[in-house]
């Protein structure tokens, strides 16, 4: 028996691990894939309180050592499911635990075109930070109009010759201070109103068509096209046990309870107005700090 069994190693996971741990509880830490979650791919990180400039990487790194510094045990196995008495089932074990925290982020989301997988790999990439180095001198595109599209497009625009925008509105989601770092640049080109509606290529991408308001379409070259159009919960193997809203966000009141007793959640698994590293950590501080006290308040009965 656990104390807290934490599903997810991205920072809200961890973090919840590192308040856990100090408060000496005994935790199990369970992560599908690897450790850092989707910070590793943001190629540097500046708005995180005083850090000036981190890669994504390297975060994810010092707060994992930190973590384990502490002692932590992290087991690399999908959670299939989870029931009311708080037994995680794995592919490979069950465990149990006196109180879950549930921090599995979100993952990309996908543009929608049919001929979408076919090219993933093969010229088109849903992380500049990871792919963004085999287009140095190519053109290549970046979709969305989020914080991640616009620091996409700054990041690959000191790499690549060119880099088009493409948004399907004419004004950005992301931050003001990004936009305006990318009007500056003379290798970038907006291409706003427009929706990307097929990718050619035989073997890899070579061009891209967009449609803009008017029904205009236009094929654009690129070497690269890296879809930045937001993420999606993957939530649904909880959906038996706990609340989960219309977009397959976790519900949750008093910001980390979610409507099962004992069950917390952290990070953007859960409906929130905001999903950045600094709203995650924070998430992952308070659900173990309430995790530790219903421990703590079932101990004392
Ligand atoms: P996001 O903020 O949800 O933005 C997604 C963008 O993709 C929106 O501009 C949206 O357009 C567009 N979009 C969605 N579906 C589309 C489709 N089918 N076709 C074309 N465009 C589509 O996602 P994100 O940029 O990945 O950011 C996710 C969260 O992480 C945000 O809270 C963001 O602030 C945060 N983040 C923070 C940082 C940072 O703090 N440094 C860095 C990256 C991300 P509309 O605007 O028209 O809806």
């Amino acid at each position: 028996m656990y104390d807290i069994i934490i599903i997810g190693a991205g920072p809200a996971g961890l973090t919840a691990a590192l308040y856990a741990l100090r408060a000496n509880k005994k935790i199990l830490i369970l992560e599908a894939k690897t450790y850092g979650g989707q910070i590793i791919t943001a190629h540097m990180i500046q708005n995180y309180p005083g850090i000036e400039n981190i890669s994504g990487v390297e975060f994810a790194d010092k707060l994992y050592n930190q973590v384990k510094n502490f002692g932590a045990e992290i087991r690399y196995e999908t959670v299939l499911k989870i029931d009311e008495n708080r037994n995680v089932y794995t592919s490979k074990n069950t465990y149990q635990a006196k109180a879950i925290i549930i921090a599995t982020g979100a993952k990309n989301r996908k543009l929608g075109l049919e001929e979408e997988a076919k090219f993933i790999g093969k010229g088109l990439s849903y992380c500049a930070s990871c792919d963004g180095n085999f287009y140095k001198d190519k053109i290549v595109a970046v979709i969305g109009g989020g914080n991640t599209a616009l620091e996409d497009t700054l990041y690959l625009s000191n790499i690549a010759s060119k880099v088009y925008l493409i948004h399907r509105r004419d004004s950005f989601r992301g931050e003001v201070a990004y936009y305006n770092e990318l009007k500056q640049k003379d290798n970038v080109s907006f291409v706003l109103n427009s929706n990307c509606i097929k990718i050619n290529g035989e073997d890899k991408v070579e061009s891209i068509v967009v449609k803009d308001n008017n029904s205009n379409e236009t094929t654009i070259k690129v070497d690269g096209l890296f879809i930045a159009v937001g993420q999606e919960p993957s939530n649904e193997i909880f959906a038996n046990v706990i609340d989960i809203d219309e977009k397959g966000y976790i519900i949750a009141h008093d910001d980390v309870c979610t409507s099962k007793k004992k069950i917390y959640v952290a990070g953007d698994a859960r409906v929130k107005k905001l999903r950045q590293l600094t709203t995650a950590t924070a998430d992952g501080s308070l659900a173990a700090t309430m995790a530790i006290s219903e421990i703590a308040s079932q101990n004392a009965k």
